[in-house]
Formats: C-alpha cells, structure tokens, sequence
C-alpha cells in the first residue's frame, strides 16, 4: 500500500522538529553533511515517537475528524474494540472524514483511518489494513522513513549552507525540506510484504477473520486507483492477496 504516513507534516510540526536538528547539531558553524547524515542514523525512538506525536497532533488539526458519536467513530471504535495496545504499542484512533482510500499509523501509536476507506470495506477488512499500518510501526519501517527523509534532508541543508548567513533561514530550509520528503515516504516491496505477514498473524492472535487479509487486497486490487491513495504500490495487491493466501495455508 501505499502510505502517506506524514501526509503533510506542517509548518509547526516542522518547527518543533527545529528544536531536535539545532540541539543535534551547531548549525551556527559549517557542520559536514556527514556529520549531519551519522545524527539521522542515531535517531532514537524517543525521538522518532515524539515526532510522530506532534505531526500527528497537527495532522489531526489539518483533518476533518470524525466526531465522537458520529456514525463513522462509532464504527471504528466498535471494530477496534479490541486494540487498546498492540505489541507494547499503546494505540489512539480517529476516523478522517476524507474521500481518500487510506490509512496510516505513526510511531507513537497514531491510527488514522480514511473514511473513504470505511466506505470500501467491511470490518475485518479494515482491521487487516489497520494491522497492516500498525506493522509499519512495529517492524521499524517508520522510523527508517524518517531517519532517510531526516538524512536526505540535512544532507541538502549542508551543501545549500556554504555561503549561508543566517541559521533561521537555514532551519526552516532544512524543515521544509523534511517536511516533504515525509510526505512522499513509500515502503519497499519487502517492507509491505512483510507487514501483509505480520498483519495475518495480527489477525490469527486476535481471532479475526483472516480471510479478510486476503479480501481486503483484493478488493484494493479491483479499485485500481491513483496517486494519491493506497493503491499505486508495489507488489500489486493481487500478488500481496496470493502471498497471504499462500501464508494462510501454510
Ligand atoms: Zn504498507
């Protein structure tokens, strides 16, 4: 699938990341991309949750969500009854009122789920999905989106600070720049083949219907879809839907 797990990290979410890039780093003096690149491979998960904190804290200001009570909440809280923590992951959910087929979760236990995508699938189906994210998380694959987006970002903020004179214009170059590359972070064929796996056994342990796995790829596969939503991934999700049939079996 494909994710916008930072669909649109914003301006103040950008900013406060401001706080952890001058503290790593003394950006009033020349510090090599390098040097820079070595911080973003170091990023803990204190980091990395606290991140996800405030640009999912954004994000849920930036969206319509779904009010307490209203049809679409009351869905996704009766199908996620049973979903308090995951994996030592402690989980919050919210529905976006957003057309879009999509979801994503974050790495401080963030779920967000599309009501587009309610729209296209039954329940079990959308625990898969809501599985699926949450294996992005637990496999580690959102915090390498960010420590690549950190890494290419600083990297481009270095060679555009020879010659440079101010450290606020530099910060907020730096930040719009990992801004952007968060929201284009895509997953690997392995990366979302593994969480298909990691999401059938979700399923198995929390004695869902694991058919869905297998109906809810389908079913993404027949809606074909466009850039902007969880369909234009590699592999296909017919081929995902075999590789999970195949687990199932197995
Ligand atoms: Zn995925």
């Amino acid at each position: 699938m494909k994710h916008r797990f930072w669909p649109s990290a914003t301006l103040a979410a950008a900013l406060s990341f401001t706080g952890s890039l001058a503290q790593a780093f003394d950006l009033g003096s020349a510090v090599s991309a390098a040097g820079k690149g070595l911080k973003a491979a170091t990023l803990s998960d204190a980091e990395v949750a606290d991140v996800a904190r405030q640009v999912s804290a954004s994000e849920d200001k930036r969206n319509k969500v779904a009010a307490a009570g209203s049809s679409y909440a009351a869905r996704l809280d009766r199908l996620a009854a049973g979903l308090k923590s995951e994996d030592g992951l402690k989980l919050n959910f919210k529905v976006y009122l957003n057309p879009e087929v999509n979801a994503f979760a974050m790495a401080d236990g963030t779920v967000r789920v599309y009501s587009g995508l309610m729209d296209k699938m039954n329940d079990n189906e959308l625990r898969f999905v809501i599985g699926h994210e949450i294996a992005h998380v637990k496999l580690g694959h959102s915090k390498k989106a960010l420590q690549t987006a950190y890494a290419a970002s600083a990297a481009r903020d270095a060679a555009a600070a020879s010659g440079n004179t101010a450290v606020a214009v530099l910060s907020q170059s730096a930040l719009g720049d990992l801004a952007e590359k968060l929201i284009h972070a895509q997953f690997s064929q392995s990366q979302e083949s593994d969480a298909d796996a990691y999401s059938v056994r979700f399923m198995q342990t929390h004695q869902y219907d694991t058919q869905a796995a297998s109906s809810a790829l389908r079913k993404l596969q027949d809606l074909g879809g466009g850039e902007k939503s969880m369909f234009s991934s590699h592999p296909a999700p017919g081929d995902r839907a075999k590789q999970v049939e195949s687990q199932l079996k197995g």
